[in-house]
């Protein structure tokens, strides 16, 4: 196969630790049939489906999903009202089949990455409705681009429809089609929860993603206005950067506060040291007509408490015991998680995350540091401010979610 790949094929792609992302230093290609296996599919439906890798059968006959766990899978899109091979177009997140002693094997992690390139030009070119993920190492391809925690793997992702603000269109992760063959005799419930995964990633063709106004984020200087701004009879999401997670441990306070009253309309504050300058917003924390929304309300509902020196009346929403409610799976309900997989938004928390940090549960993280630097300040309270936007429209897009699943809150 001297000669199948171009120059620039083989060198290009820098990895940024030294290391190069290329076919070469890949080198799948050498003892497969068909090295970069083509895209295959009419793609009438405007759907990519991303599997794992090339198989045996795929290999020999070059083209994806010809064996006998592709039999399954065109099964299912048939039942489902999709043609693989009509309304798709067919990719792996490795285009040529990995081997060990002449046997299918899983891509490595370099594998895919290597050939992840390809795979996100594909989908940049196709421009597709839906992408469904087929198993690990699809999600790893396509998510781990955009997901800077830990992936964590299929259990956590099945089942999202995830908008993808670059591409502009949906990424549904569902079960590998191996994974679900495999556990037919064991736990046919696989196939079932397999089926209304595929069958909610369908219906989102039909269903533009949602469009958000750029947050407008004010500073406030003067907390007394708040009394102007926020009025009983609103609702309002707020959150607090804190100096660490134990309120009633010694030197603790809260740092800034962030008040949203809309889906794009967010204030933000840096809390007074002496109480009687708060008065304005702990005015607002006891008026029970004034409706509060959070993300674990009961973190906010702590630190007014040792803090502030009052409860919280007119709670409303929280969002990520809503977000419990409507998925027990665990480790999905952090607000960064939630934030991505519902509106398509990586994590915003890069720049201060090493700041809200500690090493111990009683101890100060470093937040009062980064609010002594006028840039630090800013990204701490705009970081702040985001936290109380995402709340905000998390809180609306789950609410119309229990509605519709007649849900009683
Ligand atoms: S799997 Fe992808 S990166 Fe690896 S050799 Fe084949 S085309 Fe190149």
């Amino acid at each position: 196969m001297t000669g199948f790949f171009s120059k620039k094929e083989t060198q290009s792609n820098d990895r940024p630790e030294g290391k190069l992302l290329t076919c070469y230093s890949c080198g799948l290609y050498k003892d497969c049939i068909t090295p970069k296996m083509q895209p295959y599919g009419n793609f009438d439906k405007r759907i990519i489906n991303i599997g794992e890798a090339p198989g045996t059968v795929d290999d020999q006959e070059g083209k994806p999903w010809q064996g006998k766990t592709g039999r399954l899978l065109q099964r299912i899109y048939e039942r489902l009202g999709v043609d693989l091979f009509e309304d798709c177009v067919n990719i792996n997140a490795v285009s040529c089949r990995p081997m060990k002693n002449g046997k299918n094997r899983l891509p490595s992690n370099v594998e895919i990455e290597c050939c992840r390139k390809s795979v996100l030009s594909l989908i940049k070119l196709y421009k597709p409705k839906l992408v469904v993920l087929l198993g690990n190492a699809a999600i790893y391809s396509v998510l781990g681009t955009r997901w800077k925690g830990s992936l964590n793997g299929v259990n956590e992702w099945r089942g999202f429809a995830i908008p993808d603000l670059e591409f502009n269109t949906w990424i549904c992760p569902v079960f590998h089609p191996s994974f679900v063959e495999r556990s037919l005799e064991d736990q046919p419930v696989t196939q079932i929860v397999w089926g209304q995964d595929l069958q909610n990633a369908f219906y989102k063709l039909n269903e533009k993603l949602s469009v958000y106004n750029k947050p407008e984020i004010t500073f406030l200087e003067d907390i007394s206005m708040l009394d102007s701004l926020i009025k009983t009879g609103q609702t309002i999401s707020f959150d607090y950067e804190t100096t660490g997670i134990k309120p009633h441990a010694k030197g603790h306070k809260i740092v800034c506060c962030s008040i949203a009253v809309s889906e794009d309309k967010v204030y933000v504050f840096e809390m007074p040291g002496k109480i009687e300058l708060c008065k304005p917003f702990i005015n607002i924390l006891k008026d029970k007509n004034i409706r509060k929304m959070a993300h674990n309300c009961k973190f906010e509902e702590n630190w007014s408490y040792e803090i502030l020196g009052t409860r919280v009346r007119g709670w409303l929403w929280d969002s990520m015991l809503a977000a419990h409610i409507l998925d027990n799976r665990a480790g999905i309900t952090g607000l960064k998680f939630q934030t991505f997989v519902n509106f398509g938004i990586q994590d915003y928390s890069v720049g201060v995350k090493s700041y809200l940090e500690a090493e111990n549960s009683n101890d100060i993280n470093k937040v009062e540091t980064l609010m002594q630097v006028k840039k630090g300040k800013q990204e701490l309270m705009e970081y702040c401010a985001l936290d109380s936007i995402y709340q905000y429209r998390l809180a609306v897009k789950q609410i119309k979610e229990f509605e519709i699943r007649n849900l009683p809150f």
